[in-house]
């Protein structure tokens, strides 16, 4: 278990130690922060018969080799569902299975419980579904959603769970934990894939350059906006490399950072306006399908374009 999940498993194995733990639960966190893993210990938590208890040196840890959790474990136990979805969305019928779910007796008598992942993506319908399930509990049953972006969630469903934020380390704190050495004081969780793949390294590196080189001088802009369209990282990276010159502008050290000389003609003001423009496009593409966001990602570069020009 990563660490930083530590306290998050401690303030869970007291609420159910004390018969307090909520009913429904939001875990929200970037990719590689853990959710997946803080969920499934807690679900294991919740079904094992024989779990070890809570004490100054541990959390409740499931025993592993009870009936359920052997059960559990090879992903036969009766009294949990895992809602993934293979497509982009998650739609009604799904969470009618859950709703379903909860309607009938457990059939081993321990807790039953529910796992939405990807829960951002349920669709408008499927979310209304769920809210029906979330306002009535049954005894002893547990739903926990996983979120990557709590903002593109329905604001009813986030007020009927508890939510658990996971702020894993950043800066050298993290990268000593990953054993990194790449990236710098204001490395993330988020940045992840390319401090861990060279390959991907390689393509962020490509695009920062071609963005930075668009920002001077507008050379390289079909091949800038091929790579937006392209990759799948490619706006999350964007707001990495100006927060980054952000953060330089504002006389702030980054170990590996943007050199003075590329970030010439750029000011603070610019700098700020091509942000902004970021947040709203990228709140955007996350709500539309993929033609849209094409047409998304060309407006924000004419945009882009526009406030260098004036
Ligand atoms: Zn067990």
């Amino acid at each position: 278990m990563k660490d930083w999940l530590l306290q998050e498993q401690y303030q869970l194995s007291e609420q159910i130690a004390n018969n307090k733990l909520p009913h429904a639960l939001l875990i929200n966190g970037v990719q590689g922060s853990g959710k997946y893993e803080l969920a499934n210990w807690l679900i294991n938590v919740l079904l094992c018969q024989t779990p070890q208890l809570l004490n100054n040196n541990t959390p409740i840890l499931p025993c592993g080799h009870c009936k359920t959790c052997r059960l559990y474990h090879s992903s036969t136990y009766p009294d949990h569902i895992s809602v993934v979805s293979d497509k982009a969305t998650i739609g009604v019928d799904s969470i009618r299975k859950v709703s379903q779910f909860f309607e009938k007796t457990a059939q081993l008598g321990q807790a039953k419980t529910v796992l939405i992942a990807a829960a951002e993506t349920m669709t408008v319908a499927a979310a209304n579904a769920l809210l029906k399930t979330l306002e009535e509990p049954t005894e002893n049953s547990f739903i926990i959603l996983l979120s990557s972006s709590r903002d593109t969630l329905l604001p009813t469903i986030i007020s009927r769970c508890r939510l658990i934020e996971i702020r894993p380390p950043v800066g050298s704190e993290l990268l000593a934990q990953l054993e990194q050495a790449n990236g710098n004081n204001y490395s993330n969780l988020s940045h992840l894939p390319e401090l861990l793949d060279s390959i991907i390294q390689q393509q962020y590196l490509e695009f920062e350059a071609l963005f930075l080189a668009q920002l001077q001088s507008h050379v390289e802009k079909n091949k800038w906006l091929k790579m937006l369209n392209d990759s799948p990282d490619a706006l999350r990276w964007l707001e990495k490399i100006l927060t980054n010159l952000m953060r330089a502008e504002n006389g702030w050290s980054l170990s590996d950072g943007i050199n003075s000389e590329k970030k010439a003609k750029l000011n603070k003001d610019t700098l700020w306006k091509i942000y902004l423009k970021l947040q709203i496009m990228t709140k955007q593409v996350k709500m539309l399908s993929q033609a849209n966001r094409q047409f998304m990602i060309e407006k924000f570069v004419a945009d882009v374009d526009n406030i260098l020009q004036n």
